[in-house]
């Protein structure tokens, strides 16, 4: 999350007369890296992972589970070892990076150096990944096991749900009625990210999710775990005074979205346009992707009637002012804001003539000054649009001792900018001073409890995008219809229950785009069946041309409403479905059977899941917990049925315990690699 430099950050009141100084120079700091690197050509395929962990404390004799807030020991000891580790690493792994995450519970992981282009690469993530699990779990303390959750279910109940308990009246960031003080990060950048966020919007966040209602949930449903009359902080009267809404969950801090956790991945672009366009390609995957690892039923100790995390976090870092959220006419603020910096993409970013004007459809307030510095400088419209979009948010943690920074040579004032304006994609400029080169990340995925299945994930989406670029996918269609389906995906079982706006021919204007040349050095047959590639491909073809006189359809007529089960496995003769495409990108690869073989039980994965024949991790849990003997239908998660949940999900994970409605039923489970890697 972010850069963790260590400083004096600014009060709210103080960071706001800068806002204006680290914009211009993010700008300037963004201008020298275009420069430097706009004509960056010919990077090959590295890509990585993120995963992040919550450390549960487990006491087996009081049948509780606990979040332990034990980070910033753990870390050390993880960032001790990781030192001498190189020795003990199996081949197929580097040493792995962990990070610090918003949650003092939580622990974020990536492989030591990124991916490459190679078949065995691309099947060493679940090892990769598993080798992290076990060298987290083996820095734990016996009662303590790193879980891949995306939201924890009893954060924020009444009464301890952390290890060591702490009590919320203490919140002096966030003045939460339910997450002490001690929940975030002590890192200054996250108690100041969270306090500022408060002061900017000028009360504490809102998040109203609604709940499930179970057979004797009572109707209407008034939180009788909210402390309605506590009388601490001024924002402690928000609630009652119509911040929670009846028959919803609500929550107040910043905790309870960024506290969550999720699946992450980056790919390499061979240059800037096509980064723009795998950027693009991606935006409509964003809430399929979603929808299909939907992995968060329950919040504050009830189940919600959603499955899934976005809303939350969304919510959970609106710094919007009233005015900017329309609540209120214009007067200090300087644009009205349709949505929370954390959100959904706005705009797609291609000059490809594919990416018809008419696809931008959502309301895009951005800075007028800035576009019109970037477009004096040279940058089109589609670029210069984004930035300026980016830039209508004010940094919300400023450093005094970084104010100044040599713009040529720094990139902070811009990442201030660009790392909290949490979208579902980000189109990730190249670092100053670094051989990286233009990257997109894809943030939507929700955390898988295996990393089988996050492996799967990854495997997946890998796949897609170079199925994307050796095909020339053709995925666009209307920015607002990507919207709603961010609105669909979150709904209880959407996977299974929902239809999604998706385009009918996915093809391009031309039909052997695959074996097209490419201006950028990538192989490419010359007559004939091309030769079969052993390494997984990093630019596009040529864009197609515009054929004078083709005369496009209007874009309604370019998607329809799909369900997860015909996005992915097909919809009669013309659409093949996304797992078909994978599946045709798979056979113009020269890849051993057995290799073929692990990736088809992945994408099998892929596929049972968005057939119905395997359930979301959302579905699974919901399920768990209405069959629990404790449970009494009433939507209330207790301590018990919770502890039993976690308990379970571990033993899933291990390979102990079996769940064939969620796992193809060969899964083993972890315990198999950890013998193999040194450990
Ligand atoms: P952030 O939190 O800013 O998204 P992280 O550093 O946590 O970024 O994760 C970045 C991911 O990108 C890691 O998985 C890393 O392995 C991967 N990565 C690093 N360098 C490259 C590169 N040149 N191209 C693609 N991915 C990369
Ligand atoms: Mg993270
Ligand atoms: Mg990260
Ligand atoms: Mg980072
Ligand atoms: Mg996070
Ligand atoms: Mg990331």
């Amino acid at each position: 999350m972010g850069l963790l430099f260590l400083g004096t950050p600014l009060s709210w009141e103080d960071a706001e007369k800068h806002a204006e100084h680290v914009r211009f120079h993010g700008i300037t700091q963004f201008l020298h890296t275009w420069d430097r690197l706009k004509d960056r050509h010919g990077d090959e395929f590295l890509w990585g992972d993120e995963v992040e962990y919550m450390v549960v404390a487990m006491d087996d004799e009081k049948k509780d589970a606990r979040l332990s807030l034990r980070q910033t020991e753990i870390l050390a000891k993880l960032s001790s070892i990781v030192g001498d580790l190189s020795s003990g690493c199996p081949d197929s792994v580097s040493v792995p990076n962990f990070h610090p995450e918003y949650g003092r519970y939580m622990l974020e992981s990536t492989p030591g150096s990124p991916y490459t282009n190679s078949i065995p690469d691309l099947l060493s993530v679940e090892a990769n990944m598993r080798y992290r699990r076990t060298l987290a779990r083996k820095h734990l303390k016996p009662h303590e096991i790193p879980l891949t959750l995306t939201s924890y279910p009893r954060l924020g109940v009444p009464g301890p749900f952390t290890e060591p308990y702490f009590d919320p009246a203490d919140a002096v960031s966030s003045h939460s009625l339910f997450l002490p003080e001690e929940i975030t990060n002590p890192h200054v950048r996250f108690p100041t990210l969270t306090s500022n966020i408060r002061q900017r919007r000028g009360s504490k966040v809102a998040i109203n999710l609604p709940l499930f209602f179970d057979t004797n949930t009572p109707r209407p449903f008034i939180d009788p775990t909210i402390p309605w009359d506590r009388s601490i902080y001024p924002e402690d009267s928000e609630a009652k005074a119509g911040a929670a809404l009846p028959d919803h969950i609500y929550m107040d801090a910043m905790g309870f979205g960024m506290g969550c956790s999720c699946l992450q991945l980056t790919f390499q672009s061979c240059h800037v346009a096509d980064a723009r366009r795998m950027y693009d390609a991606l935006v409509p995957m964003g809430p399929i992707l979603l929808a299909l690892s939907a992995s968060s039923p329950i919040w504050r100790g009830y189940l919600a009637d959603v499955d899934c995390r976005w809303n939350v976090i969304a919510g959970s870092v609106d710094d919007r002012t009233e005015e900017e959220r329309g609540l209120k006419p214009l007067e200090k603020s300087r644009f009205q804001i349709p949505k929370s910096r954390y959100d959904s993409v706005d705009m797609y970013l291609s000059t490809d003539w594919i990416n018809r004007p008419e696809y931008n459809d959502n309301p895009l307030p951005y800075d007028e000054s800035i576009y019109a510095r970037l477009r004096e400088h040279g940058i089109d419209d589609l670029l210069s649009k984004h930035i300026s979009h980016l830039f209508i948010r004010d940094p919300l943690v400023v450093f005094t001792e970084t104010l100044d920074q040599d713009d040529e040579t720094s990139s902070d004032h811009f990442e201030n900018l660009q790392s909290t304006n949490w979208q579902t994609l980000r189109f990730k400029p190249p670092p100053p001073n670094s051989p990286i080169g233009w990257r997109v990340e894809f943030r939507s995925m929700e955390v898988q409890m295996t990393d089988y299945e996050n492996a799967a994930f990854a495997v997946f989406v890998v796949l897609l995008s170079r199925a994307i670029l050796s095909f020339k996918l053709n995925f666009y269609v209307p920015i607002s219809k990507v919207d709603e389906n961010m609105v669909r995906a979150q709904r209880r079982d959407a996977a299974h229950t929902d239809k999604f706006f998706f385009r009918k021919n996915v093809g391009t204007a031309t039909s052997s785009a695959a074996s097209s040349n490419c201006s950028s050095g990538c192989s490419s047959p010359v007559n004939g069946t091309p030769a079969k590639e052993r390494k997984l491909r990093n630019c596009f073809p040529d864009p197609p041309l515009r054929e004078n006189g083709v005369h496009l359809p209007p874009v309604e007529e370019e998607y329809e409403e799909m369900t997860m089960n015909e996005i992915m496995n097909g919809k009669g003769a013309d659409f093949m479905g996304l797992l078909g495409l994978v599946t045709v990108y798979l056979e113009t690869l020269d890849i051993e059977p057995d290799e073929l073989a692990k990736i088809h039980g992945y994408l099998d994965l892929i596929r049972q899941r968005s057939n119905g024949s395997l359930l979301t991790p959302a579905t699974w849990m919901r399920n768990f917990v209405r069959s629990h003997p404790a449970y009494k239908h009433d939507s209330v998660v207790s301590a018990e049925i919770n502890y039993d949940l976690i308990r379970a999900i571990d033993e899933i994970e291990r390979g102990v315990r079996k769940a064939d409605d969620l796992l193809p039923t060969d899964y083993t489970g972890s315990r198999e690699d950890s013998g193999s890697i040194g450990l």
